[in-house]
């Protein structure tokens, strides 16, 4: 049976007015269509945990693309609907989402070995989710609103800071789920209970893993690198001998560990400076993870993870570009801004924080900055429509002198457009001496 509670003072203190305002309007809108509807998984956990939720997930006991219909058009918002999983979205006009899943329990094949019978088509529901943490359920019909219900322990295991699975076959259902236990662990600083740490070590001796899709081996391992801080995540697919599952020649030893330390140290340094500019968190850290292995072995964890041709390219061939400018530079140190920015500017930010990262020089790895925060956005003054007014035929000779109106610039030689005009005077005389 379930464990219910009023939490409605709790969710006074914790909700914002407008959050609490808007879980009533779904528990009226569930009301008018007399249908049970809960808010679920992660948004409860997290205000278990007084952490912060941006996702509203509810559960309906009945049709709930029906129910998320409705909902749109007393929110006055939009509804995207997915008839196939009887899923929908219903978008506000502020821009926030609600996720809605329908829970019935014709829908529900009985998964082999587990006891379906007698159970209500939320906790059913409840039961297919991968860890306790993540059942726990908050009833929001206005009869009752704020009720926590709790089937599976999950109040127990966040209050013991434990990762724990429903059933024993949960890692036979979905070997994904290791990833995910690790990654929340990592994130709540919580430990993998102790019968779910062998059933996990079980799940890597026995290969579950084998005929798992790359692609979704790969969305966990990008979400742990995506999280705020992977490395102990990290630490925990080495002890799990995870990194032979991703790939047999991938080795997560204690110099990549101690190098995504630095990442996280570059990486750090730069949202500090740039709030605003978005990049690959998890490929920076990627890089590093795989820098050690050969190509061919990065070629096919590449492959098996079914890598974009974009992405793949960031992580092999530009990854290996940076190595060698890095080396490069190592060796160029010190040399004038214009030389830096040559040896730079062909990276984005992603190579730029994974060569801050693996620097084995402070001198290489403050150049980089410097080239990131002072140098890489500098521009000429100077026009084509300019070079034209001075006389010069439009052609190649354009990018040339643009090019070293550019580096005059990096090296400080000129200041103003007066100064760039003088410049290219010169450059022209010495081209074309009278
Ligand atoms: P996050 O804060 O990372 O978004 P979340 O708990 O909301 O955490 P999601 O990946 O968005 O995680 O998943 C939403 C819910 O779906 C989870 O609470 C979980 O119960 C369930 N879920 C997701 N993936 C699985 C899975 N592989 N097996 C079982 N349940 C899953």
């Amino acid at each position: 049976h379930a464990k219910k509670r009023n939490i409605l003072p709790f969710i006074n203190e914790r909700l914002s007015p407008d959050i609490i305002e808007l879980l009533r309007d779904i528990g009226r809108a569930g009301d008018e269509m007399g249908l049970d509807l809960f808010v679920v998984g992660g948004f409860v956990r997290d205000l278990m945990l007084y952490r912060k939720s941006d996702d509203i997930d509810i559960v309906v006991e009945g049709d709930g693309i029906a129910f998320a219909k409705h909902l749109a058009v007393m929110k006055q918002g939009r509804c995207n609907t997915h008839r196939e999983f009887c899923t929908a979205v219903v978008i506000l006009p502020c821009g926030f989402k609600i996720d809605v899943a329908s829970s019935r329990l014709e829908y529900y094949k009985a998964p082999a070995a587990l006891p379906t019978v007698e159970m209500s088509s939320i906790k059913l529901d409840l039961f297919r989710r991968d860890f306790t943490i993540n059942t726990l359920a908050i009833r929001l019909n206005q009869e009752g609103f704020g009720t926590l219900i709790d089937f599976f322990g999950g109040q127990r295991d966040i209050k013991d800071k434990s990762i724990r699975i429903i059933h024993n076959l949960s890692f036979v259902e979905d070997p994904t789920r290791v990833f995910r236990a690790i990654k929340f662990a990592n994130r709540f600083n919580f430990t993998i209970g102790k019968l779910t740490s062998n059933l996990i070590k079980n799940a890597i001796r026995i290969d579950f893993f084998k005929n798992l899709s790359g692609l979704r081996v790969f969305s966990e391992l990008k979400q742990i690198l995506e999280e705020e801080n992977p490395i102990s995540a990290i630490e925990l697919l080495n002890e799990y001998h995870l990194d032979k599952v991703i790939h047999p020649g991938l080795i997560l030893d204690s110099s990549v560990i101690s190098l995504m330390e630095s990442v996280k140290k570059a990486l750090a340094w730069h949202d500090l400076l740039y709030l605003d500019i978005q990049y690959a968190r998890w490929a920076v850290y990627f890089m590093v993870m795989i820098r050690r292995c050969p190509v061919k072995v990065i070629d096919e964890i590449c492959n098996k993870f079914r890598l974009p041709p974009r992405q793949k390219n960031m992580v092999l061939r530009d990854r290996i570009r940076a190595d060698d400018r890095l080396y490069l530079l190592e060796k160029s140190l010190p040399c004038k801004n214009s030389g830096l920015y040559h040896i730079l500017s062909i990276f984005k930010t992603e190579q730029i924080l994974y060569m801050i990262a693996t620097a084995k020089k402070e001198e290489a790895r403050k150049a980089i900055s410097f080239y990131y925060t002072q140098l890489k956005d500098v521009t000429p003054l100077i026009r084509g429509k300019d070079l034209l007014t001075m006389g010069i035929k439009p052609g190649p000779a354009y990018r040339d002198i643009m090019q070293k109106v550019l580096d005059a610039r990096l090296d400080g030689l000129v200041d103003t457009l007066e100064d760039e005009l003088e410049y290219v005077n010169m450059i022209n005389q010495n081209r074309y001496p009278h």
